[in-house]
């Protein structure tokens, strides 16, 4: 009984693991600057309450989610992207 246990578990665990590759969008399209007019463009890496998406969740790259999380900062100061929403 306990062996059996175990062995569907860690089937589970392989299989939630092999999901889902991520990759950074912009290093596959070798995009190297990040417009920060371009909302819709943004509006990806922000969540429904307008919190940016950790890279987690995005599947930046580090170089590529700091570009992101500057052009978001400079996109509210001007006032085309919502610091919070409800
Ligand atoms: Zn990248």
């Amino acid at each position: 009984m306990r062996n059996t246990k175990s062995k569907t578990d860690k089937k589970f665990a392989f299989k939630k693991m092999s999901r889902k590759k991520k990759y950074c969008r912009f290093c596959a399209k070798n995009i190297d600057y990040i417009d920060y007019k371009d909302v819709e463009l943004l509006q990806n890496f922000l969540t429904d309450r307008s919190k940016m998406r950790t890279r987690n969740s995005s599947g930046n790259c580090a170089k590529h989610q700091r570009k992101i999380s500057n052009a978001i900062k400079n996109a509210r100061v001007m006032a085309l992207l919502p610091f919070v929403s409800e």
